[in-house]
């Protein structure tokens, strides 16, 4: 590896929080390394909400914007491709790709987001970010007074049922097998009219996207106009995980009020350690990781 492969802080992530976390470096004068694949979650969304300033752009706009304005700061260095292997050393640590170039840092920041783990029922994909949504905040004003069904059970079904209530009266639960809430859940759907089915789902069938009917498995027929889902998730990177980073119940990385991971020297925002899932709050603790990690290299070197 020779000197101009050695950086202050690599990033591994470069959409919106890893971004945010490089402009605050940049404009500390730090040496970054910004190490993107191009694959955020939200791509598929064709317009973005709820994000001041932007509401309503399309993801790739935001994007776009986000990086002709940390370009412009001399001390980043942007490279294309995906991270496969991170290791701790003397100095720091060692970044590999899945090129096999390697690169060296004296803190890590991920930045790398989540992949939701979403059913595999027919036409799902094709709808997903569309018109199937997987948070109010960001797209249920556009179905507010609309038809709309959750796919969820338990807990999560019950705390977006809870929130939609509020967008519309016509709301329907599908949990795809049994429904798994307590009486006094139950008691509570009943009396705002929230309906409850449990037959699984063969098919959901929509217009580039837009979601018209769905399919049970009984052959019965549903039509909505929106669609909710809450699934699980799993880390987009393994690399925090091979590090020895701890993770919550949840599945997020663990980390302390100032985006410090369980590993000295490596930290993360966004996503991939947060439940509050948004634009707004990728780039805020991105923003804030780029500046606690300047405050680390400050207190090392001064
Ligand atoms: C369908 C959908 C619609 C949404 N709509 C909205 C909305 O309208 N408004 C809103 O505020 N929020 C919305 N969100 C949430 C928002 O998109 C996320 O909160 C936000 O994208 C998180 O930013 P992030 O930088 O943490 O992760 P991401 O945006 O997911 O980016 C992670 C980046 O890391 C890269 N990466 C991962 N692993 C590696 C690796 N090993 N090497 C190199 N690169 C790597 C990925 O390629 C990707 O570019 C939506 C989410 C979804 C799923």
């Amino acid at each position: 590896m020779t000197k101009q492969d050695q950086f202050d802080v690599i990033i591994v992530g470069g959409s919106y929080a890893g971004l945010s976390a490089a402009m605050s470096l940049g404009r500390s004068l730090r040496k970054v390394l910004v190490i993107d694949s191009g694959k955020p979650c939200n791509e598929q969304t064709p317009y973005s909400h709820n994000f001041l300033t932007q509401d309503g752009k399309t993801p790739k706009e935001i994007s776009k914007i986000a990086k002709e304005q940390v370009r412009d700061y001399d001390t980043l260095q942007f490279h294309d491709g995906l991270a496969t292997e991170g290791k701790k050393t003397e100095n720091g640590f060692e970044i590999t790709t899945e090129k096999g170039e390697k690169f060296g840092a004296k803190k890590l920041i991920f930045a790398t987001g989540i992949i939701d783990d979403v059913p595999k029922i027919k036409g799902f994909s094709e709808c997903w970010g569309i018109s199937l949504i997987h948070c109010p905040y960001c797209h249920g004003y556009e179905y507010k007074g609309k038809k709309t069904g959750i796919i969820a059970n338990g807990e999560r079904a019950f705390h977006i049922s809870s929130l939609v209530n509020n967008l519309t009266d016509d709301l329907t639960i599908l949990t795809r097998g049994k429904a798994d809430f307590t009486e006094e859940q139950f008691q509570k759907l009943r009396q705002h009219n929230i309906d409850i089915i449990e037959t699984e789902i063969d098919e959901i069938q929509h217009q580039n996207g837009n979601i018209e009917t769905l399919i049970l498995s009984d052959g019965k027929k549903l039509n909505f106009d929106a669609v909710y889902g809450a699934f699980l998730f799993k880390q987009h990177s393994d690399i925090p995980d091979s590090l020895g980073c701890e993770f919550t119940e949840h599945g997020h990385i663990k980390i302390d009020n100032k985006q410090n991971t369980t590993v000295p020297g490596v930290y993360a925002c966004g996503d991939n350690s947060c439940a509050m899932r948004s634009v707004a709050n990728a780039v805020y603790t991105g923003n804030l990781t780029g500046a606690m990690v300047n405050m680390d290299l400050t207190n090392e070197d001064f």
